[in-house]
This record gives C-alpha cells, structure tokens and sequence, in this order.
C-alpha cells in the first residue's frame, strides 16, 4: 500500500488528523490591542490545560489565549493518554535521583486520572476510556525482559500485571504473541474532542480564546501578534521549541464490528508493541497506529515505522494480520521529541514556558498544571520537581 499520497506535513494548519472528523469552528482572531491578566501563547492541551488551572486557581483572573490556528482543529496525537512517557523511571532516577522518579511517576499516573476526571466534570465528550496500557511480546526472551521490567517498575510505585499469552488473548489477538504486560495507568481519548471541550469550558469560565493569531514577539509584560498587541501581567508560552521531526502517523476508516472482534482492545486498551508501536481503537471504530518513541531504542523495522507510513502499515500488518485490507483514510505526521524528553516547564520573571510540544495528553496535562502553579505561586511537588526551571 502507497501511503505516501495521504501523508501530510507536520505543520499544515488546514490539515486535521482523524479525530477531527468533527470539524472546530473557529474561534474569531484578536481585535486589535488589548490587556489581560495572563496571556497564554498557544492554545493546544499545554495552553488549554493552563489556562484550566488558572482560572480553577483564581476564577476573577482574566485569561486570554491565542492559536495561531483552530483551536482543537490541529491535535496530532494517536488519543493514548498514558503515564508512560519518553524517559522512563530509571532514567529519570539516573537524571534527578530516587526521590524525582517516585515523584514524576505519581505525577504522571495521576495526570491521567485528573484527564479523565476534569472530562467528566466538565461533561467533555472525548471517549475517555481508562483500558490501560497493554505491551506484547513476540517471544519467550521478550516476555522475560517484561516480566523484569514489571517487578523493577514496582519500585517506582508502578503496578504492571504479566500476562501468559491466554490472558492477552483476551484483550487483544495479536499473531505469535507469547504474552505481555498489562499497566493500568492509560486511557484512549479523542484529544481534538479533549481540546474542543476545554476551550468550551474555558470560554464558559470568561476567558478568551481567539484564533488565527500568531504571536511573533514575547517580551515582559507585552506580546505583539499579527492583530494587535496584548498587555499581561503574566505571559505563558507554550509554543513547541525549534523545529521538531516527524513521526508517521496512520488512521484506518471506521472498521467493521467483525474486525474488532478479532483485534479487541474492546475496552479503550493502548496497545503497546516493545519497540514503540502504539495502538489506539478510538471512539468512532476506526484504528490509530502511531510510533511512539520506546524507552528502549527499537528494532531498524521500528524505526523505520518512526519515518515512513509504508513502513508503519507494514509494522502495524504484521503484527495484527487481519488489518491487511483495512483501508487507511489517514497518514500524517506529528511531532517527535528527542528521546528521553520529560515535560520542560520554568519561570523566568513573570514569564513561564513549557517546550517539547508535551510528550503526550498525559504529560501535557501535568506541564500546564505546572505551568499554572508557577504562576500563580503555588508551592507543590510539581513546581519543586527538578527538571522545573526557575531564572
Ligand atoms: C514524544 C511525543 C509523544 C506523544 N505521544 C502522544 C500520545 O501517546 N498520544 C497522543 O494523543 N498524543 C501524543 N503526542 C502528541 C502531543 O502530546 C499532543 O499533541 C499534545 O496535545 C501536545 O500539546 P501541546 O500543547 O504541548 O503542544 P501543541 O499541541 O503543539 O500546542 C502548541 C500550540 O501552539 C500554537 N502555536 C505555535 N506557535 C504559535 C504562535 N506563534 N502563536 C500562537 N500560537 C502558536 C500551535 O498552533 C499549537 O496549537 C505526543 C507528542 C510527542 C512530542
């Protein structure tokens, strides 16, 4: 199959993943120069997420945010919202100490837990299904390496169940595997429906959000945009840093209940192959592959799958067969960070940023409640958290 017609830029504004199949409306852009109390730069889940846990903090604040495009018109993700990210516990011990990697791991489980419970709060339909997050293995030495890794995880407060190859079978039927692991702390979501419904429940709250609006200048205490200029007392930047690579990306049509039946994953699963893979089933049927950077550094078929569309199908085929005719209505790319990347957030005067473009709904969640606690002075193991910068 040639997916190369159907891949798209990373970058193009006009240009939706599947989740989008419901179309934003726009929000109308920036009428001239303006003041607020926070201006929040860039209304993705990090900026969406802050401006939540401001107004959340203090409800008279006067929140503005500006995306440069739609607002939940443009979210990349592949829907899983897991507590795993880039840089695994024991990276982060090496990085930061024992104390940072019990912590970050408490703090990413319960982002995923607080996603799901501000969706339903806030009455959010995004499909929020807390399966957890399930990692195949293709053979005997592989079930070993997570058997280990399950009893190691313990250590960090992770709770990982290893499953013989009946019990996998019973969440998904994926060809030759022995067995696997189960982890509970993920979710699937839609995350446009996710962005669409916080913007919705900020604008509830007064803050505004307008779109169409690029920021071009930060500078204390004032942003100049493409419309106007914006007075704040305090500015969050939460643009993406430099220019990131891409990481291929496919969405099948909605697939019939027959396929389903022999793939699972009935209960909002991430499936999760060893080297990177992700699996998503999101709430419309349909099927999102997507090759998240592992922990462990992936086989060359893997991080082929990483690049190429075909290469990610062939990944993704070989290790659900039935899906070989499935018909893929989507490829695209999203934004890769560097291996090992941890949600990067500081405060520099009255100034705070997060960068990395989040490493997931999980951790974009976990940067823009940092981001809001900075802000608003909070003292909390978020803002002490060592990978927090402070100038
Ligand atoms: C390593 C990695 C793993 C990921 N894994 C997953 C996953 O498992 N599941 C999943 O669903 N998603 C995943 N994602 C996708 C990503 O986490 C989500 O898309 C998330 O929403 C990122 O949110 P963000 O707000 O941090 O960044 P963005 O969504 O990139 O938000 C930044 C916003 O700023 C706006 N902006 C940029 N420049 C300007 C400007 N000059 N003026 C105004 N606005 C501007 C952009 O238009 C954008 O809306 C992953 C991403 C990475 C990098």
């Amino acid at each position: 199959m040639d997916l190369r017609a159907l891949l798209r830029p990373t970058d193009a504004a006009d240009d939706p993943a599947p989740w989008v199949d419901e179309a934003a409306t726009p929000r109308p852009a920036l009428d001239g120069d303006t003041t607020c109390d926070v201006l929040v730069v860039g209304a993705g889940l990090t900026g969406l997420w802050a401006a939540y846990y401001l107004l959340e903090a203090d409800p008279a604040l006067d929140v503005l945010l500006v995306e440069r495009g739609t607002t939940g018109q443009d979210e990349r993700g592949i829907g899983a919202c897991s507590a795993r990210v880039g840089l695994d516990a024991d990276g982060i011990a090496q990085r930061y100490g024992d104390a940072a990697a019990h912590d970050a791991r408490a703090v990413l489980r319960d982002a995923v837990v607080e996603v799901g419970g501000v969706a339903a709060v806030e009455e959010v339909e995004c499909g929020f299904r807390f399966g957890g997050e399930l990692v195949v293995a293709g053979d005997d030495e592989a079930l070993a390496r997570l058997a280990r890794q399950a009893t190691a995880a313990t250590r960090w407060g992770d709770e990982t169940h290893v499953l013989d190859a009946a019990a996998l079978a019973d969440h998904v039927g994926v060809e030759g595997a022995v067995g696997g692991t189960w982890s509970p702390e993920a979710a699937r979501l839609d995350p446009g429906a996710l962005a669409r419904g916080l913007r919705d429940a900020l604008l509830a709250r007064g803050a505004r959000v307008v779109d169409a609006t690029a920021v071009a200048r930060v500078s204390a205490g004032a942003a100049v945009t493409t419309h106007g200029t914006v007075r704040a007392a305090r500015i969050v930047d939460t643009r993406p840093s430099g220019a990131s690579r891409g990481a291929a990306t496919l969405a099948t049509a909605p697939l019939p209940e027959a396929t389903w039946a022999a793939v699972g994953l009935a209960r909002g699963e991430v499936l999760a192959h060893c080297d990177g893979l992700r699996v998503v089933r999101e709430p419309a049927g349909r099927l999102v592959a997507g090759c998240a950077p592992a922990a462990r550094r992936g086989t060359r078929a893997v991080g082929a799958a990483a690049r190429s569309a075909d290469a990610l199908h062939a990944a993704l085929v070989a290790l659900l067969p039935v899906l070989a005719d499935a018909p893929v209505t989507h490829a695209w790319q999203r934004p890769l960070a560097a291996p090992g990347a941890l949600p990067s957030v500081g405060l520099q005067a009255e100034h705070a940023w997060a960068r990395s473009g989040g490493t997931g709904p999980a951790a974009a969640n976990v940067a823009g409640r940092t981001l809001a606690e900075l802000v608003t002075g909070t003292q909390s193991a978020l803002t002490r958290a060592p990978w927090v910068r402070r100038g």
